[in-house]
């Protein structure tokens, strides 16, 4: 199937080029901050990058950063663990992802990309000892993938193993990983992957971590099966605790208790709450969104566009 431009699309390259970005400790235009073809982290995938969203309230005429520290300090572990620096601190970070929410207007709902890259043009690559570029962009973003009900497969592509190279640090180039099981399920007609580990327990998706419901029980993937520790997990793992006084069970979790739950569902900072509705063509429950599901789904909508003041500390309004 060829693909071609369509007008919204050339809008789009038009604005993005015109927008600001952060890089290298300057705000620049995102048509003047270009790297060279030889740059190591675009050769080797020697970077590290965050995903953070900001959400439009039409109601309140808001724009609501959602989770900024948490992201910031996920970003300067991971940046560590791969012999990288970031060279502002957490609050520097969250201060100039509010200015450049503002400079660039955004009145909508936005996905904002924190990347920390090696950046010498050379050939040749190793962690230590080469400099690093920085860069924050931003991008309007609505659904990521379905949120209604996503039909699943079990992908042939295993999630890569601690020992090969570190899945929670959110390298760029670890995403080759999540990029052949994507792209596996969605020319198989399918929404989006279930990865299993090396060793065949339930990891994750793509870029969501997954949640089961099996008797009321709730259940997730445990931190050593090589899952990204996902910031909405946690958030999720909270309100399941605090706002429907169920238990998070985070564990190693079979394959076959997939085609057995009550519910299952995705979620990350694209996908927010994914319900899946289907895995490798059996259904879900009754192969509608469960109920646990869907008011995880609600409570989270109305927090993120400000409509609790109760979890107002999860939030930065930006205007
Ligand atoms: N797993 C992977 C592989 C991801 O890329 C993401 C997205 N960052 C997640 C899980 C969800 O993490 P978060 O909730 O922090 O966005």
């Amino acid at each position: 199937m060829t693909q071609t431009a369509t007008p919204h699309d050339t809008d789009e390259a038009a604005r993005r080029e015109q927008s600001w970005v952060f890089f290298d400790g300057e705000f620049r235009r995102y048509r003047d901050a270009r790297i060279g073809l030889l740059t190591q982290g675009l050769n080797y995938g020697t970077g590290c990058f965050e995903g953070i969203r900001a959400y439009w309230s039409e109601e309140r005429r808001q724009l609501y950063g959602l989770w900024f520290p948490e992201h910031y300090q996920r970003l300067h572990r991971n940046t560590r663990a791969l012999q990288m620096r970031v060279p502002h601190s957490v609050p520097e970070l969250c201060d100039i992802t509010h200015e450049l929410l503002r400079r660039n207007e955004c009145r909508e709902t936005t996905y904002i990309r924190p990347l920390s890259f090696k950046s010498a043009e050379a050939i040749g690559f190793r962690l230590h000892d080469i400099p690093d570029s920085f860069a924050i962009v931003t991008a309007p973003m609505g659904d990521y993938v379905p949120t209604g009900g996503m039909r699943c497969m079990v992908s042939s592509w295993r999630r890569i193993d601690d020992s090969m190279a570190p899945p929670r640090t959110k390298c760029t180039g670890i995403y080759i990983n999540s990029a052949l099981a994507k792209s596996e399920a969605l020319q198989a007609g399918f929404d989006e992957a279930v990865m299993l580990t090396a060793s065949g327990n339930v990891c994750e998706g793509t870029g969501e971590n997954i949640f089961i419901i099996r008797g009321g029980v709730v259940a997730t993937p445990a931190r050593s099966d090589n899952i990204l520790e996902g910031i909405t997990r946690q958030g999720i793992i909270h309100l399941f605790r605090e706002e429907l006084g169920l238990d998070v069970d985070e564990r190693s979790i079979g394959r076959s208790e997939l085609y057995v739950a009550d519910e299952v569902f995705m979620c990350g900072t694209g996908a927010q709450v994914a319900p899946v509705t289907e895995i490798d063509r059996r259904t879900v429950g009754d192969g509608e969104p469960g109920p646990l599901t869907l008011r995880i789904q609600g409570l989270y909508q109305r927090i993120v566009t400000g409509g609790d003041p109760k979890y107002a500390e999860w939030l930065r309004p930006i205007w």
